[in-house]
């Protein structure tokens, strides 16, 4: 007689996905439309159909340790399609938001980070640390206008210096260099974890593991050079306005990463070695017809069409398609949309001469940013680096380390 096996469904697993944008699941009957529909589904792997089964079956182990959870861009061609209307475009967004939490580092730092419940503690916690600095340094002393126009937002944190660094420098590098640096061990800790997961689900196996470079070489860069081209987003049916949101918001990042840098060389590093009167050029504002500058320029301005354009799309997608209103998706979207404003506005009103007013903004600039730093890997934006994982994942399950293995 065949054994029989019992599955026995996750309760708590299936609620959440309800509450995360997936409370339409139960109506599928598997008649696989989505699989076929999906324009990113491969005929070896397809998905979303067995995705929604194992979701109906509340089976977070399988959905954790499978990458096509992640390989979906939610163009929403299969909810389009679906006859039932179980949206599965939604539930995959829902389990990709589970995946965030369940391979966060620290796990309660994550779950602080999956519920909207939890919204005023994670913006008190860089309120309180921002604005307990700004008191500890003495920074209350606002700058009148002349002095404003010198020194831009340089006397935040004080108006004196320290022997090399100015008192503004070393307080924005004590509160976000730690930050990055430790969003960066989360992200390479969970993504190390999703990996090993997704490894050790491979039916295949195989002894043969590629080194570091051909890691690197062999699927981590082409899967960049993919992502960069925006190839996956360019095949999606509907919602096609999300690449004209996505590329912008995607360049933007990469200029303000590559601004940030200069600043953080130019103030850091190069006034070090400089005359004291050139030290007091540097550590102020970059004037605007600084080619750096106007990239910073630029990048905001991209940054708040690009996320302006994605707000608008999430909207409609709401409006026509009744997709389901989640923090996940709207976190990600509100903070981005402070970041880009706050900073732009943060210029334009120093541009003005308004020092009270210039100050207070920057200070939500320097919350939002550090709230899209620390949180990073937790929310949406870490689709970032687990969907970078997973597309090499992918490369490397058809790849000869692999395949070989199918055979024996
Ligand atoms: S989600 Fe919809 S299209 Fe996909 S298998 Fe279920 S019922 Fe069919
Ligand atoms: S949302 Fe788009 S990419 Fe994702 S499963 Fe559906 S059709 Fe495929």
């Amino acid at each position: 007689m065949s054994e029989v096996t019992r599955v026995e469904p996750d309760l708590d697993f299936i609620k959440y996905l309800k509450s995360a944008g997936g409370d339409s699941m139960k109506k599928c009957y598997q008649c696989a439309t989505c699989s076929v529909v999906c324009p990113l589904s491969s005929e070896g792997n397809p998905f979303p159909r067995k995705e929604m089964i194992w979701a109906q079956w509340g089976l977070k182990g399988k959905l954790a340790a499978d990458p096509d959870v992640l390989l979906c861009h939610q163009c929403g061609d299969c909810t389009a399609y679906c006859p039932r209307g179980a949206k599965p475009g939604d539930v995959l967004g829902a389990i990709r938001a589970y995946v965030y939490t369940h391979f966060g580092f620290p796990q309660g730092l994550a779950k602080l980070c999956c519920s909207g419940k939890n919204l005023p503690i994670l913006i008190a916690i860089p309120v309180l640390l921002i604005g307990l600095l700004w008191m500890v340094s003495g920074g209350m002393h606002l700058p009148d206008v002349e002095t404003f126009k010198e020194v831009g937002f340089g006397q935040f944190f004080g108006h004196w210096d320290f022997h090399w660094l100015s008192k503004n420098v070393f307080f924005i590098d004590i509160i976000f260099v730690p930050a990055f640096l430790f969003a960066a061990f989360a992200s390479l800790k969970g993504a190390k974890a999703m990996w090993d997961q997704m490894c050790a689900s491979l039916e295949a196996k195989s002894d043969f593991r590629p080194s570091a470079k051909q890691f690197v070489v062999d699927f981590l860069l082409p899967v960049v050079v993919e992502t960069v081209q925006h190839k996956r987003f360019n095949e999606c049916g509907e919602n096609q306005n999300r690449v004209k949101g996505h590329l912008p918001l995607m360049l933007s990042f990469v200029a303000l990463f590559v601004v940030t840098n200069y600043g953080l060389i130019r103030k850091d590093i190069v006034s070090l070695f400089v005359s004291e009167e050139m030290r007091a050029i540097l550590h102020g504002p970059i004037p605007l017809s600084d080619p750096f500058k106007l990239l910073a320029n630029i990048g905001a301005i991209a940054l708040i069409v690009g996320i302006g354009i994605l707000w608008a799309n999430r909207s409609k997608s709401e409006d026509e398609q009744g997709a389901k209103a989640t923090f996940y998706d709207w976190f990600l979207i509100g903070l981005i949309m402070s970041v880009g404003i706050s900073g732009l506005g943060a210029e334009l009103i120093r541009l003005l001469g308004v020092p009270s007013f210039a100050y207070f903004v920057y200070f939500i600039h320097l919350v939002s940013v550090f709230m899209l730093f620390l949180y990073m890997p937790y929310t949406k934006f870490a689709h970032m680096i687990y969907r970078t994982v997973a597309m090499a994942f992918e490369k490397y399950r058809d790849s000869s380390f692999v395949k070989p293995a199918v055979g024996e």
